[in-house]
């Protein structure tokens, strides 16, 4: 989701991430199984890496259009977006969602704090990333695609309002992060990060989607879903794109409005504004009330996901006003009455 706002990365710490050494290679002793590439102290957080960068155009050059691997289109009963999950009684997993928007002319920021935190409490989490993020943050994204406690998603190319785009324009929205997915996987065993047996483990392709600003149409829901996207939105809005919303806030929100099947948004990007200082003082309230994080697919393998057919942030409708924040491109607007 995430609003329109500011920017800003350290490039200089993100060179320095992507040029650091093995960890293995240097005598250390790996962080897990897994990671071969990066020592703990490159996954920590680092001072600036938050603060997004209004006018940085370095990644906007779009992924060229390589093709991709066939995906069976969404079947019909899980077509639309999800909102939510109703479980068997007595279950009380919860999904929570971190947003990576990044939009064209910017580069968002990494919000390591949060990361910090969920690695050390152990605590899973769906990304929904941009592919333009991804290429802007390849470092990050690396440990994040091998953590096992993370799943990675598909948050459009670069953060645009998929009401208004269509064609060729909508298909690359929608397909890029995969080919950057793709490209930054290849990756980890070409530079030795991950034995090909370890690579296998992590998915060949993302089969998770979630609308910038959550705006979608029926055109744009069918593009998603006929790519074999699930469209996952949420029921529980933190609210942490307004920096007025306190990390207080933000938790009493969480505590208050979660129930069972819960899928929660907060972002990621820099602009989950009090989100780092929220998660603390929500999870463990979360978890003594019997809550358990599983990432969205474990939830949607739970229960029966809860369909709609438009898309929304906490009522139909109110995702509307983000085409007037954008130039239409689009030949015609959405019909009258489309969310
Ligand atoms: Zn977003």
């Amino acid at each position: 989701m995430d609003t329109m706002g500011q920017m800003s990365i350290g490039v200089t710490a993100l060179v320095l991430a992507m040029t650091a050494p093995c960890y293995a290679a240097a005598g250390g002793q790996a962080p897990s199984a897994q990671i071969q590439c990066v020592s703990p102290a490159d996954l920590t957080a680092r001072p600036g890496e938050k603060v997004p960068v209004k006018g940085n155009r370095a990644f906007d050059r779009p992924e060229p259009d390589r093709p991709l691997r066939t995906a069976q289109p969404v079947a019909a009963g899980l077509r639309g977006a999800i909102r939510r999950v109703d479980l068997p009684r007595g279950k009380k997993l919860i999904a929570l969602t971190l947003d990576l928007c990044e939009q064209t002319g910017e580069v968002a920021g990494y919000d390591g704090a949060i990361f910090d935190y969920l690695r050390a409490e152990r605590i899973k989490a769906t990304l929904f990333t941009g592919g333009k993020w991804m290429r802007s943050h390849e470092a990050r994204t690396r440990q994040l695609m091998v953590e096992p406690l993370f799943e990675l998603a598909n948050h459009g190319w670069s953060h645009r309002n998929l009401r208004l785009l269509q064609g060729a324009e909508l298909s690359r929205e929608i397909l890029g992060p995969q080919r950057s997915y793709e490209a930054i996987r290849a990756g980890l065993v070409i530079n030795q990060c991950l034995a090909p047996k370890d690579a296998e483990r992590i998915p060949p392709r993302i089969g998770l989607f979630r609308f910038p600003f959550g705006a979608c149409n029926p055109a744009a829901l069918d593009a998603v879903n006929d790519a074999g996207l699930l469209a996952i939105q949420w029921d529980l809005s933190t609210g942490d794109p307004s920096p007025s919303t306190s990390a207080k806030e933000i938790a009493e929100a969480m505590v208050r409005n979660v129930k069972p099947g819960s899928i929660i948004i907060a972002h990621a990007n820099g602009r989950g504004h009090n989100t780092a200082a929220a998660l603390p003082l929500a999870v463990p309230r979360l978890k003594a009330l019997g809550y358990e994080f599983v990432t969205v697919s474990e939830l949607l393998a739970a229960g029966r996901p809860v369909v709609a057919q438009t898309c929304y942030d906490s009522r139909p409708g109110d995702t509307d006003r983000y085409d007037r924040l954008f130039t239409l491109r689009a030949p015609r607007p959405p019909p009258p009455g489309t969310p």
